[in-house]
């Protein structure tokens, strides 16, 4: 049975390609480091985690995964200090959320402590390929997926767990602009919104890439039913500063990710005495308050981009823009801290950082 002390057999890349990684220019989420973990289900329990060189996966194809969308993912970062300390930014959550997903759509799932053992063990084997620079960071990328090679709708019988990891530097160098979308929607009440499912990526390409031929580098969602609320931007929560309170969309219901960054933002406000509001935001609220100034700023949450300030907003014939970026004494406050912390600058009040 899966616990904490359960052994990873590991084999080392006879050929790390670290050396040829241009450290100067590093695209997201195209480089990959050199192991992966893998680990597989079958007959109702998973079997011994292995540790191995990267490389290409072999599957049928009639995998049912390809098939019918029995996928879910995680992302999140390990950073280094100077002193060389690795340490990875509250993986519980990711193992919490991972574990949800996994429920929304009948997978099995890992225990908590031992999805965050597992990829503590294997960023401890990638260690160098975290990189000290400033912004630069290792994302971490586990999925998991049905493997029946079987074509019937049903719950496949074995799946794979896999961990991978990609140094990074940072994602979003500009600041945003988004459109308020009221026709398509990426999460119904009922529906995956929650969980960490691959088709709602792909659900939202055709949508996004609307918004981009209008010159919108993304989306901002409503809900579903009545496109009145506000609910993400992009793959990112949603947070808005408006007279000096910070706002963002409620979780309640099942249509918003519950994003570990978001979650982070929330607290460390209230640790600094800030006024904070979960709660519904509607979409003439924010358009309201960008016209009257009494929004002051609003940005994305999430892990590849932390903190990506919205500066242009697009409502249906409208464009809308915010105060400058250099004015948002919160998120650019919130953001260094969030830095300063990952880096190890700052001592760790939270016991937000585990050290591999
Ligand atoms: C991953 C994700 C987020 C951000 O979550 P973090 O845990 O902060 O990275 C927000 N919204 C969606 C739709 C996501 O997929």
């Amino acid at each position: 049975m899966l616990n904490e002390t359960t052994s990873i057999n590991v084999t080392l890349t006879k050929n790390s390609h670290i050396n040829e990684v241009d450290w100067s220019n590093i695209p997201f989420g195209r480089i990959f480091s050199d192991h992966m973990l893998v680990m597989d289900y079958a007959n109702g329990e998973w079997k011994q985690p292995e540790i191995i060189p990267f490389g290409n996966l072999s599957l049928n194809p009639a995998t049912s995964a390809i098939h019918y969308g029995q996928s879910v993912f995680e992302g999140m970062k390990a950073n280094k200090s100077e002193n060389g300390d690795v340490v990875i930014f509250r993986p519980e959550l990711n193992a919490k959320r991972f574990k949800e997903s996994c429920e929304r759509l009948c997978m099995p799932g890992i225990p908590e402590d031992v999805f965050v053992e597992l990829v503590k063990k294997l960023v401890d084997v990638e260690r160098d390929w975290v990189s000290t620079k400033e912004d630069y960071s290792l994302y971490i990328r586990p999925f998991m997926f049905a493997t029946d090679d079987y074509i019937g709708v049903k719950p496949s019988e074995t799946y794979k767990f896999v961990i991978f990891t990609c140094p990074v530097g940072t994602y979003y160098s500009e600041p945003v602009s988004v459109k308020i979308e009221e026709y398509y929607t990426r999460a119904a009440a009922g529906g995956v919104g929650m969980a960490k499912a691959a088709g709602n990526y792909g659900a939202a390409l055709f949508p996004a890439k609307q918004g981009q031929l209008k010159g919108f580098h993304q989306l901002v969602w409503t809900d579903a039913k009545e496109h009145k609320y506000i609910e993400e931007s992009g793959t990112m929560n949603i947070m808005f500063v408006i007279n000096g309170t910070l706002v963002t969309p409620s979780e309640e219901g099942d249509t918003i990710l519950k994003g570990t960054t978001k979650r982070t933002v929330i607290e460390v406000a209230q640790s600094w005495g800030m006024k904070v509001e979960e709660r519904k935001v509607s979409v003439e609220e924010v358009v309201n308050g960008i016209k009257d100034g009494s929004i002051t700023e609003a940005f994305g949450a999430g892990t590849a981009a932390t903190i990506a300030h919205i500066v242009r907003l697009g409502y249906r014939d409208e464009i809308l823009d915010l105060p400058s970026v250099e004015s948002r004494t919160f998120s650019n406050k919130v953001k260094k801290y969030l830095d300063d912390l990952k880096a190890g600058k700052i001592e760790d009040t939270h016991g937000w950082c585990v050290k591999v």
